[in-house]
C-alpha cells in the first residue's frame, strides 16, 4: 500500500478519488488482496523536464509526465493533456480511468495519460510545436503503436497529434501514423474522431432519456466547458435531438438564455472573440449558479472536482452525463444516486473519443480507412450495448452506475491478471 499512502493527501487528490472509486467495487467483488494491490497501482510513471527555445529567445524548462496504469488487456492507451495545474497525481488518475474505460467498451487496451505543465494559451504555434516535439522525443522509448498510444486531451488537439506523429516517425526513418490517435484525416486520422466523444456522450444520454422516460425534444441541457467534447455534445443534442441548450461555460465564464443557445453560434462567438462571455443575447451566469440551473441534462465537460459534497445537493439535473473525466467526488455520487438522479459515469459517457481512437488505429494498421457512417453506426452500437450492460448491473447489483460500470470493468481487467499470471 506504500504507494498508495503516500499520494492521499486531500478529499480532491484526482488519484485518492480514483483510488476510492476502485476500493468500492473491489469490496463489492471481494477481490483477493494481491490483486486489489496489483491494480491499484499504476505500473509505470515517467517524469521528464526538458527544454524548449521561446520566441524571444529564453529557454525555458517544461515537466511533463506519462503514466501507464495497466497493461494487462493490451497496449496502454490515453491522452495528453496541456494545462498549467497538471500534476503526477493527475495524470496517474486520468491512466487509471483510461484502464477501466477502456475495460468498460471491451477495447482491446490498458490505460495511459500524459500532461505537460504548461500555460498553452500564452504560447505561439511555434513554441507549441518545439514543445510538443521535444516532449515526443523524451517519450520516445515509452510510447510507440504496440505499446503506448497517445491521443488529444484538453487543450491538445489533431496538429499537436500530427506533430507527435510526424516526430516519431523521424526518428524511425519512415512514417508510423499507428503511434497517435486523433491526427487529421490527411494523415491517417479516422472520419468522425474530433466529434466522437461528444457524439458517444450524446448516445448514452438518449438511452439514459428512454430509461427514465425523459423525451429529448426540449429537454433542457446546461453544459459546463464548452471544448471539443461539450461543444460537440451540445451541437448534437440541439441539431438530432431538439433539445433546449439553457447554459454553456468555458474559461471566461458562464451565459444562459431561457430561450435557448444556438451551439453553432456559440462556437462561431467563441472562435472569432476567443471566449463566450459577452455572448449577445445571454445572460452572464457564475460557474455555481449554471451547475444548480433547473434543467433534464447537466454536461459537466471541463476537468475534474466540480460536483462535490458541498454542492451536489443543488444539482437539479436528471441526468448527469461525464464528458469530463472525474468531474463527481465519491460523497458527491452517493447525494446524487440518494435523490435518484441518474449520473452516467466518466468511464462509460466520455467513453466514444477512445472507441474511434481504437478505430483510427485499427485502421492505420490496416491501411484501410472506412467511411464516417460506418464509424458512427459501430460506435453507437459500442455505446449503447455498454449503457444497456451497466444499466443492468446496476440493477442487479442495486448500485449506482459508476459502481456498476466499474464493477464490470474491475472484472474484465481482474480475469486478464489472473489468467496471464504474475509474472515471473
Ligand atoms: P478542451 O480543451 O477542448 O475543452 C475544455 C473546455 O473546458 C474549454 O472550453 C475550457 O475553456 C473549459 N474549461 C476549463 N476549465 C473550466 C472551468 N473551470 N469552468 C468552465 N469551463 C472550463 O478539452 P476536451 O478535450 O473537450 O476535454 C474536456 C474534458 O473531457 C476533460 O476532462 C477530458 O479529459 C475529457 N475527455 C476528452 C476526450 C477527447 O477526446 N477530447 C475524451 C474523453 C474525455
Amino acid at each position: 500500500m506504500a504507494q498508495a499512502e503516500a499520494t492521499i493527501t486531500d478529499e480532491f487528490n484526482a488519484f485518492t478519488v480514483a483510488q476510492r472509486q476502485f476500493d468500492i467495487a473491489a469490496d463489492h467483488l471481494g477481490l483477493e488482496d494481491g490483486l486489489r494491490l496489483v491494480l491499484r497501482t499504476t505500473k509505470r510513471e515517467f517524469t521528464t523536464h526538458f527544454p524548449v527555445q521561446m520566441d524571444n529567445g529564453d529557454v525555458e524548462v517544461f515537466t511533463g509526465y506519462r503514466v501507464q496504469h495497466d497493461l494487462g488487456r493490451g497496449p496502454a492507451k490515453g491522452g495528453i493533456r496541456y494545462h498549467p495545474d497538471v500534476t503526477l497525481d493527475e495524470v496517474k488518475a486520468l491512466a487509471m480511468w483510461m484502464t477501466w474505460k477502456c475495460a468498460v467498451v471491451r477495447l482491446p487496451y490498458g490505460g495511459a495519460k500524459g500532461g505537460v505543465v504548461c500555460d498553452p494559451k500564452g504560447m505561439s504555434l511555434a513554441e507549441l510545436e518545439k514543445l510538443t516535439r521535444r516532449f515526443t522525443t523524451e517519450l520516445a522509448p515509452m510510447i510507440g503503436p504496440d505499446s503506448d498510444i497517445p491521443a488529444p486531451d484538453v487543450n491538445t488537439n489533431s496538429q499537436t497529434m500530427a506533430w507527435i506523429m510526424d516526430t516519431y516517425s523521424m526518428h524511425h526513418g519512415y512514417s508510423i501514423p499507428s503511434v497517435v490517435t486523433g491526427k487529421p484525416v490527411n494523415v491517417g486520422g479516422s472520419e468522425g474522431r474530433v466529434e466522437a466523444t461528444g457524439r458517444g456522450v450524446v448516445f448514452t444520454i438518449e438511452s439514459a432519456a428512454r430509461e427514465i422516460e425523459l423525451d429529448l425534444a426540449d429537454a433542457t441541457v446546461v453544459v459546463q466547458g464548452f471544448g471539443n467534447a461539450g461543444s460537440v455534445a451540445a451541437t448534437l443534442l440541439r441539431r438530432d435531438y431538439k433539445c433546449r441548450i439553457l447554459a454553456v461555460s468555458d474559461t471566461s465564464g458562464a451565459i444562459y438564455s431561457s430561450a435557448g443557445i444556438d451551439p453553432a453560434q456559440a462556437v462561431a462567438y467563441k472562435r472569432q472573440n476567443g471566449a463566450l462571455a459577452g455572448m449577445p443575447g445571454t445572460e452572464p451566469l457564475t460557474n455555481e449558479e449554471l451547475l444548480a440551473l433547473p434543467c433534464d441534462i447537466l454536461i459537466p465537460a471541463a476537468l475534474e472536482n466540480q460536483i462535490l459534497a458541498s454542492n451536489a445537493d443543488r444539482i437539479q439535473a436528471r441526468i448527469i452525463a461525464e464528458a469530463a473525466n472525474g468531474p463527481t467526488t465519491p460523497e458527491a455520487d452517493q447525494i446524487l444516486y440518494e435523490n435518484g438522479q441518474m449520473l452516467i459515469p466518466d468511464i462509460l459517457a466520455n467513453a466514444g473519443g477512445v472507441t474511434v481512437s481504437y478505430f483510427e488505429w485499427v485502421q492505420d494498421k490496416q491501411a484501410f480507412f472506412w467511411k464516417e457512417a460506418e464509424i458512427n453506426e459501430k460506435l453507437r452500437l459500442i455505446m449503447t450495448s455498454s449503457f444497456a450492460e451497466v444499466l443492468a448491473m446496476a440493477k442487479q447489483e442495486h448500485v449506482d452506475m459508476r459502481t456498476a460500470a466499474y464493477l464490470i470493468a474491475v472484472s474484465r481487467v481482474a480475469d486478464a491478471t489472473r489468467v496471464r499470471g504474475i509474472y515471473p
